[in-house]
């Protein structure tokens, strides 16, 4: 039975046990979810607060920017939290690019990440403003080159180098493998450099490399970084001087037993790293995304069935994978425990699945719990990659998000509608 001092969501001390119900902050999850119905995703803005400053401070001192990765959660109300929170914005589209700007954040805090960045959104952010194109392909460079020269600016760009380092994580969020589609070969860059400083629309300010998702050791990071430090000694030889270092986002929570260092303890063993190798003096910046709002959210979902089988007996809820699509997507892990814990009705091993017509539609296997159709159940750490990733796949529209604040709450999106599913579409009209 999960208790006040022992709460049972990993990595989430803003969601605990009280008077045996499950609270967020200072309201009770089990009342949110009568105001505004399930699935319904719940994120505490202390949460939020903390995990930025978790970042900030550890870079206190320091010439360092924060730029929150709006992939990972692009709700404007999280966005604006993180941006008053002093977050710039890692984007990887125009639509990002759009969201950031409506959220506050300042256009010289946004860096413009991503393989495969069209012209308009080029341009777009160009006009905005922005501090940094992180590009990808000596292809990319050629047409932000003519993007800015046909505006009259100078677009500043880092490379994205692909270190070839093994981030030791799930093969889809791993990104720093010669192999993967991200960033420029390590051994190609400095040809790349060179070309990109002769270039007239370009402006080459600094370096950047992102190495994957979910990592849970230091380890990684400073072999990336070492690489980095070669290639920028090496473009200091070449006489191009980068101004800024950027080291991308990638680091894990805790979802279930994993212990990743805390974001102060990998800025710490990296700006060691870095003084040792006498760069500390440079302007550094990091990417977080999961780390900033994984574990400041959950999912609550009402069992809608109990289904026992013969080998599997099956928890049927109303969330499914088109609202988390991670376990489908990763077989990733999240916990799932009672709103409300229950002592008259027995624990079983239940699979939990939704209600979308696949067989892939599970959010956990083989969960102990005690529940019975009509009780609520929270997803852990769901803050991250989970709405931001979700689909209307079966005609599901999203969920409703709410924000709480101690004992306020505030609903930031709306719950879908079946008519906002079809606002775009035409009935036929060919005969
Ligand atoms: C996804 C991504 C991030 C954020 O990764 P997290 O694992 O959520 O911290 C940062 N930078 C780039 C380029 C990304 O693609």
């Amino acid at each position: 039975m999960p208790s006040a001092d022992h709460p049972d969501l990993p990595g989430a001390p803003h969601f605990h046990y009280r008077d045996g119900e499950l609270w967020v902050e200072d309201l009770p999850v089990a009342e949110l979810a009568r105001r505004y119905g399930t699935p319904l995703f719940v994120y505490s803005l202390a949460a939020l607060r903390a995990a930025a400053a978790q970042w900030q401070q550890a870079l206190a001192g320091r010439e360092a920017l924060v730029c929150y990765a709006l992939k990972a959660n692009s709700t404007l109300a999280i966005v604006q939290a993180l941006a008053q929170a002093g977050c710039g914005a890692d984007i990887v589209s125009g639509g990002e690019l759009a969201r950031a700007l409506r959220s506050g954040v300042p256009p010289q805090r946004i860096v413009f990440s991503g393989v495969g960045k069209t012209r308009a959104e080029m341009r777009a952010a160009l006009q905005a403003g922005i501090a940094c194109f992180n590009v990808e392909s000596m292809a990319e460079l050629d047409v932000l080159d003519a993007v800015a020269r046909e505006l009259g600016v100078k677009a500043a760009v880092s490379l994205r180098v692909n270190p070839d380092v093994d981030a030791r994580t799930h093969p889809y969020i791993s990104t720093g493998l010669r192999d993967n589609k991200f960033g420029i070969p390590h051994d190609e860059a400095q040809a790349a450099y060179r070309y990109a400083a002769s270039r007239p629309g370009l402006r080459v300010v600094g370096i950047d490399c992102h190495i994957g998702s979910q990592i849970t050791s230091v380890e990684p990071y400073l072999d990336a970084l070492d690489r980095v430090l070669d290639l920028v000694e090496a473009l200091q030889r070449d006489g191009i001087a980068l101004h800024h270092l950027d080291l991308g986002g990638g680091l894990g929570i805790e979802y279930h037993g994993e212990t990743p260092p805390s974001p102060a303890a990998l800025v710490q063993a990296l700006l060691q790293r870095l003084d040792a190798r006498g760069h500390g003096h440079r302007r550094l910046l990091f990417e977080p995304g999961r780390s900033l709002v994984g574990n400041a959210g959950i999912c609550v979902t009402e069992v809608l069935y109990t289904k026992p089988g013969t080998s599997k007996h099956f928890l049927i809820v109303d969330a499914a994978m088109n609202d988390l699509p991670r376990p489908a997507m990763y077989e990733a892990y999240h916990a799932i425990v009672p709103v409300r814990p229950r002592q008259d009705v027995a624990a079983h091993a239940w699979d939990v699945v939704g209600p979308v017509c696949e067989s892939g539609d599970w959010l956990g296997r083989n969960r102990r719990l005690a529940a019975e159709a009509g009780d609520l159940l929270a997803i852990g750490s769901a803050g991250a990659y989970c709405m931001s990733m979700a689909s209307h796949y079966n005609t599901r529209g999203k969920a409703a998000e709410v924000l709480v604040s101690g004992a306020r709450e505030q609903l930031i999106r709306a719950r879908e509608t079946v008519a906002d599913l079809w606002r775009l579409e035409h009935a036929l009209a060919l005969t």
